[in-house]
């Protein structure tokens, strides 16, 4: 099986890009090459200078889209010009791979978008956000335009969300709360909430609270000890799970991500998303539920590599946060803020600071070219003076 899946994730990068080694090729390069071989001039461009940095800062899949996706993005350039075209079958995909029913889904571009919508419909009216802090940091930012008040839950000693602070907060502030965040595993420390926690939280509050469950980092999750929380919203609880292609599929910049919820949330919510979805992100979206190989392939690697990474900062002297996604957390026993113009300096993108954990770095997981660029970057860096 194992074979299987590596020799399909061959043909996923190309028979190309297969036979230069395409793991420790940066994903620019590989593209830059591609083209170069098919006859295709690289003119060089504006572009080049991002291209060459190894991006680690927003915990992105360096790999791009599988060969099966970019064939259907490929055939659904001809819509590019249409607002009417054929429909991909995109919710019947997301319906059959879930066991929900087509209304149980509302799309959007990016998971962020569903994010900005649950904001808006649960907390427009004033209403108070609860959730763990640091956490994904743009719900808090939509919540705080609308003048809506943040619950902040801190973490615990050891970065997990503090699941019974989170339900004595949420009962606490009952009757104003409108909306409980839960991210699983959580951006920025990449720790996840057990499938006994959830259903704790979730028999702790009053059951009409709505809960938004951010599952982004979910396919790279190997404990047994976790699991979706999709079969909630099965069942009819008041939960939303938000979904995105953007990190295993590697459709960041397609822009696709979705909510399953019961009907009558998707009904508040679908007000306040635009539901403007391309046709190429559509025809993506069923090539990468259907093509599971590329997926198991590229969630192989990036823990290979996200181990290999964390063994070699613990044997500079490294603390890091254990992480069940495609980051991690490293204690760097200085404040981060001045390290990301270092790391620029070297040529690397790491994460921005994430208050209260000034000292701690998020780093993202890319090719196993970009980590050793990240290693030398690292001991660059550690070895000038703290500014
Ligand atoms: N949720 C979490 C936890 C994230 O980290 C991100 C992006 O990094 C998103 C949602 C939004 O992703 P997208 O809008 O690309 O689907």
């Amino acid at each position: 099986m194992a074979k299987h899946r590596e020799m399909s994730r061959r043909g996923f990068v190309g028979g190309v890009v297969s036979s230069l080694g395409a793991v420790g090729l940066a994903p620019a390069e590989v593209w830059t090459r591609r083209l170069r071989l098919s006859g295709e001039a690289h003119a060089p461009g504006p572009e080049d200078e991002y291209d060459a940095l190894a991006k680690l800062a927003n915990n992105e899949n360096p790999y791009g889209p599988s060969d099966a996706v970019v064939k259907a993005i490929t055939r659904a350039m001809k819509y590019a010009n249409r607002y009417g075209y054929p429909d991909s079958g995109l919710a019947d995909e997301v319906a059959k791979h879930h066991g929900v029913k087509t209304e149980q889904i509302l799309f959007a571009a990016g998971s962020g978008e569903i994010l900005n919508a649950c904001c808006t419909t649960f907390l427009r009216d004033g209403r108070l956000l609860v959730g763990a802090d640091p956490s994904y940091n743009i719900l808090y930012s939509r919540a705080t335009g609308l003048k809506s008040d943040i619950v902040r839950v801190p973490l615990l000693p050891d970065f997990r969300q503090d699941i019974p602070a989170l339900i004595r907060a949420t009962r606490r502030h009952y009757r104003d709360v409108g909306l409980v965040y839960l991210c699983n595993p959580n951006n920025p420390t990449g720790r996840l909430v057990t499938k006994d926690e959830v259903r704790t939280l979730l028999d702790g509050i009053p059951e009409d609270l709505p809960v938004l469950i951010d599952e982004a980092y979910h396919h790279f999750v190997d404990d047994p000890s976790y699991a979706t929380s999709v079969p909630y919203v099965v069942e009819g609880r008041q939960v939303i799970v938000a979904r995105t292609f953007s990190k295993i599929s590697g459709l960041a910049g397609v822009r696709l991500g979705y909510a399953l919820a019961p009907r009558n949330l998707v009904l508040r919510m679908r007000p306040w998303s635009t539901g403007s979805i391309s046709a190429l992100a559509r025809y993506a979206g069923v090539a990468a539920l259907r093509d599971t190989a590329s997926q198991a392939w590229v969630k192989k690697v990036t823990l290979e590599l996200r181990a290999k990474t964390i063994a070699e900062l613990g044997s500079l002297g490294y603390a890091t946060i254990p992480s069940d996604a495609n980051f991690f957390m490293v204690h760097v026993k200085r404040p981060v803020e001045p390290l990301g113009d270092e790391f620029r300096k070297q040529g690397v993108l790491v994460g921005r600071p994430f208050p209260p954990l000034n000292e701690h770095l998020r780093v993202s997981i890319g090719t196993a070219d970009e980590m050793s660029r990240f290693m030398t970057a690292f001991k660059a860096v550690m070895a000038s003076k703290p500014a």
